[in-house]
């Protein structure tokens, strides 16, 4: 390939990692680490979660103060969502509301190189958040803009517009085995 060949061909990608196994976090997360190594502007907004304690907001702060490094990791949420009720709660809602605004602001910003939309998936299938929402935002992100959407039950909309979707498969879970979450590894 020509170098005009390759200069030609960057472009942003949306990918979205679902599924019930583990790792969809983990995985946007690596990439985030990875985009910011290479001097590229990262923000991950974390729907739903709120102010437990997550080792990746403290690893995300320490690595921004440094020069040339920008990782922004900001929780939208807190920290739990009621669900399988009959109605959402409002609480909820308005954060997700609040949370969707800051999203949309600044994946049209374009300050930003690669955004994270933690969780998304799972306000989406909630039905917390209208996923033609999310559609119509995704087909007017900024051209270079990479953006990784995760959570459970993908809406098919939106996998149609992904470029890459990886759907991780839980083969075991130590948490069947009573095995509690583990830091450093679930958080
Ligand atoms: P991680 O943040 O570890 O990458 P994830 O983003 O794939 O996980 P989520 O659905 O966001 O998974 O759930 C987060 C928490 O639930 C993590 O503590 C994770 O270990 C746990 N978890 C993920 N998949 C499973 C599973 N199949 N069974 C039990 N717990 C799970
Ligand atoms: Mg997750």
């Amino acid at each position: 390939m020509t170098q005009e060949a390759v200069e030609g061909s960057r472009k942003g990608l949306l990918l979205i990692h679902t599924g019930a196994g583990k790792g969809k976090t983990t995985a946007a997360l690596g990439t985030a680490l990875r985009a910011a190594g290479n001097g590229m502007r990262v923000l991950v907004l974390q729907f739903l979660k709120g102010s437990w304690h997550y080792g990746e907001a403290e690893a995300a702060a320490a690595l921004n103060a440094l020069p040339g490094f920008s990782f922004e990791l900001r929780k939208l949420g807190r920290g739990f969502v009621k669900v399988g009720g009959a109605e959402a709660d409002p609480e909820d809602l308005r954060m997700v509301e609040e949370g969707w605004a800051q999203a949309e602001e600044e994946i049209l910003r374009g300050d930003w190189d690669l955004i994270v939309l933690d969780e998304i998936l799972y306000v989406i299938s909630y039905k917390m958040l209208d996923p033609e929402r999310v559609a119509e935002v995704m087909r007017r992100k900024p051209e270079m803009l990479h953006l990784i959407l995760t959570g459970r039950n993908a809406h098919p909309l939106l996998m149609e517009l992904a470029d890459t979707v990886t759907e991780m498969r839980e083969v075991k879970h130590a948490y069947q085995k009573g095995i509690l979450a583990q830091r450093g590894i679930e958080y």
